[in-house]
């Protein structure tokens, strides 16, 4: 028999963290978009461990990070590793996103 770990019984009142319906929602929503709970993991790491912008934070701004982005986008070879991934608002990951689907298209020209 393997063995598994044992149960872990969360006890009624206040959940650890994240409240249990927040991260349900989420996870409908990442995996309809084509993330799994791996990914939803690791967007609650990155989040917790950079609070702030990091492309902000470069220019001596403090804004609170609500994404965790790919440095590396996945369509440009970047892994969904931790080391490939940074918390970053909202403008930022706009531009940021902007500027990659201006690769891709002018990537997909040059084919
Ligand atoms: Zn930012």
């Amino acid at each position: 028999m393997p063995s598994r770990p044992p149960k872990v019984k969360v006890g009624i009142g206040k959940p650890a963290g994240k409240p249990k319906s927040w991260a349900h929602s989420m996870e409908r929503k990442t995996t309809a978009r084509g993330y799994g709970w791996a990914h939803q993991q690791m967007r609650i790491i990155v989040l917790r461990e950079e609070p702030l912008c990091r492309p902000c934070l470069a220019v001596n701004r403090v804004t609170a990070s609500t994404t965790a982005d790919h440095i590396t986008p996945l369509a440009e070879g970047g892994t969904g590793d931790r080391l490939n991934m940074q918390g970053i608002c909202n403008d930022c990951h706009k531009a940021k996103t902007a500027k990659e689907s201006a690769r891709a298209s002018a990537a997909s020209r040059q084919r």
